[in-house]
């Protein structure tokens, strides 16, 4: 019983070859360069081999890694019969899809209908559903989206304060992302914390950031919005700002519309004010060795974040735990010590010695005293992707 995972971008695709059940992973890779060279990354128990090969399209480097997991050196299945269904992460579902579905023409046209949504991220995910059919026929395809957990937001929480007819004629709303590591990890503190009517609030910080208040195992607000955009500083996207900055920068630099949303995407968040990367190792290294605007950036980023987190205490009227996942999250001791310090108000007592500690499990690293839990919880959205697909086709 093996799930193949894939997550397909423009010029790249990931994939990972799992058991559903366990969550053991067979196989891991990374194409890279799709359409302009190639650059194969493959994983088989921790040893990796790297590549240049050439892939013209999605569909070669479908075909190139299907070929390595079946008829490599290290192959890990006999024949490509034993992968049972393929499970994709789908960026933007919309008000149409509030859990994973087994994708058909009616998926499709809708996953089409949300391109304008989603211009960047749906057209690669589509294709990499559409060659799967090709390459695999008859093989089940089920598509996991990342906006789904959030459907169970409601109105007050997911409107724009713009007029009415925006939502509804043009679908103008929040919809949020990271749904599935949203839910992985509060599904997980849940656990964790033993008990039904939980209140948790899950900070995913990786390149993309989010936080997401989630009540009983529900959705009930998170910060990024029509698109990923909105709410924190991230590693080059500027989060919430006042949107007549963009009129002013329009006006100023000479740029579109579409050049100063790209400016706020690309060029912004840890990378722009920094000015040194948008990788947080090397902006913490740079302050280490008194670089101020560095100081800054990672001041900023957390306040950031500790403003959603106690705006989010509000709204949950309340809360259990805190829980940190993704890059930044999972490694970062000193974001994390600096987001929950000044929270004692809150009961949040963050364990200074235990928050250094690092490895790969879930853990605990506040204090006996702390009221609220904190909790570092390592993501994992493949496994959501492959057991959601291994639910939805058995028979
Ligand atoms: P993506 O959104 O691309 O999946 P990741 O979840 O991999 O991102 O997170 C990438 C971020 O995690 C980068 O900013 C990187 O600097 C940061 N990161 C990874 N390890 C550490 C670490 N030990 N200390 C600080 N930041 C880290």
């Amino acid at each position: 019983m093996l799930i193949l995972v894939l997550n397909a971008g423009s010029s790249s695709l990931k994939y990972q070859l799992m058991n559903p059940k366990d969550g053991q992973v067979k196989a891991t890779g990374l194409c890279e360069r799709i359409g302009i060279d190639g650059r194969l990354v493959h994983e088989v128990e921790n040893k990796k081999t790297k590549k240049d090969i050439s892939m013209p399209s999605h569909k070669e480097a479908i075909e190139i890694f299907l070929d390595i997991l079946a008829n490599g050196e290290e192959k890990v299945i006999d024949s490509i019969e034993e992968i049972q269904a393929i499970g994709h992460r789908v960026v933007h579902g919309g008000e149409y899809f509030s859990s994973s579905v087994v994708v058909n023409e009616d998926v499709i046209e809708k996953l089409e209908s949300l391109i304008p949504l989603a211009p960047l991220h749906n057209p690669a995910n589509i294709m990499g559903v559409k060659i799967a059919q090709q390459i695999m026929p008859g093989k089940p395809n089920v598509a996991v989206f990342d906006t789904a957990f959030h459907q169970t937001m409601e109105a007050s929480n997911f409107m724009y304060a713009v007029p009415y007819e925006d939502y509804k004629d043009h679908g103008v709303r929040k919809y949020g992302f990271h749904g599935t590591s949203h839910y992985y990890v509060s599904n997980e503190a849940k656990k964790m914390l033993n008990k039904d009517d939980s209140k948790v609030i899950v900070c995913h910080l990786g390149n993309g950031s989010s936080v997401c208040a989630v009540k009983d195992g529900k959705s009930i607000d998170t910060s990024m919005g029509l698109t990923p955009l909105e709410g924190l500083v991230m590693g080059t996207r500027s989060g919430d700002i006042d949107a007549g900055v963009l009129s002013y920068l329009m006006d100023k630099k000479d740029m579109s519309a579409q050049e100063t949303v790209n400016y706020l995407n690309k060029k912004s968040g840890l990378l722009g004010v920094s000015g040194i990367s948008s990788d947080l190792r090397e902006i913490i290294e740079a302050s280490e060795n008194g670089d101020e605007r560095a100081k800054t950036t990672i001041d900023m980023k957390c306040n950031r974040i500790k403003k959603y987190i106690c705006s989010y205490a509000g709204v949950l009227e309340g809360v259990d735990a805190i829980c940190f996942t993704a890059g930044i999250g999972e490694n970062a001791d000193l974001i994390r010590e600096k987001v929950c310090s000044g929270l004692e108000f809150m009961g949040v007592e963050i364990d200074s010695e235990k928050n250094k500690i690092r490895n790969d499990e879930n853990r605990e690293i506040n204090k006996e005293s702390s009221k609220t839990k904190i909790y570092v919880i390592p993501t994992n959205e493949e496994f959501v992707i492959a057991n959601d697909t291994y639910n939805l086709v058995k028979a």
